[in-house]
């Protein structure tokens, strides 16, 4: 149908932490916003390909960590598209309820002690609130694919599949060493922060199941199936979560 082209943003270097651009014939969807400042960095991508902030008809924001969501009002102000985003995370993106984090190493340890994950970013409230179990079809702005909650890394976590089966998975899995990073970014690694990593593994295999095929990330990627399923069930294998069942030592339960 549509002939669809996915543009990775570089909002840090070395796929530190990426945005990403899904382009079809005359629109682009912007999914991800990067980090607060990222809009002219954005900016310098669009204009690479021809683009302007007028020709984004669709924000999709994969969840409320600051490095995907913190340029999203500025980037819906000077594109005019609206966000998608789902309402787990609500409270999250109005800023109304700091957000929480689960680690699961020492990076995403390291990470909490610096002031950037505690930066508060614009607050917005999404134009399109997708509902627990709601799917979205992207149809609607010119792109043959669905949004689909998935959860997991932070309870409203979406992932866009696209039927070219490219699938853009947000936080959903990482690769590389630290975050994104210099080496090994064919290597599958869980990010540094994540709720629950039984969904995350539920998730992935579903994706792959639904036909996806190559996975673009907001840290490192892209990743194909094999090292996806791998990953996944490293993350099936692990037992009795603490973070997924409210009785670890992070400060937000
Ligand atoms: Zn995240
Ligand atoms: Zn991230």
């Amino acid at each position: 149908m549509f002939d669809t082209q996915i543009i990775p943003i570089p909002i840090l270097p070395f796929g530190m932490v990426n945005a990403h651009l899904i382009r079809s014939e005359a629109v682009c969807i912007l999914v991800d916003a990067g980090i607060p400042g990222s809009e002219r960095r954005i900016g310098k991508v669009l204009a690479n390909h021809g683009l302007t902030f007028r020709d984004i008809k669709l924000i999709v924001v994969t969840h409320a960590h600051t490095d995907h969501a913190g340029s999203a009002a500025r980037l819906r102000a000077l594109s005019g598209a609206p966000i998608l985003a789902h309402e787990a995370d609500a409270d999250y993106y109005s800023r109304k309820v700091p957000m929480s984090y689960c680690t699961t190493g020492w990076v995403g340890r390291l990470f909490l002690r610096t002031p950037a994950p505690h930066e508060p970013y614009e607050g917005f409230v999404p134009d399109i609130m997708m509902r627990n179990g709601e799917t979205m079809n992207l149809l609607n702005f010119g792109v043959d694919g669905l949004v689909r909650h998935t959860g997991g890394h932070t309870p409203g976590s979406i992932a866009v599949e696209l039927a070219s089966r490219d699938a853009l998975v947000g936080d959903l899995i990482a690769s590389g060493i630290l975050i994104g990073g210099l080496l090994f970014k064919g290597r599958a690694i869980r990010p540094p922060f994540e709720d629950d990593p039984q969904t995350v593994a539920r998730e992935l295999e579903r994706l792959v199941q639904d036909g996806a095929q190559r996975f673009h990330m907001g840290h490192g990627g892209p990743l194909e199936v094999p090292e996806v399923l791998r990953h996944a069930w490293v993350l099936a294998s692990l037992s009795g979560d603490a973070c997924a069942s409210g009785q670890c030592q992070h400060d937000h339960h």
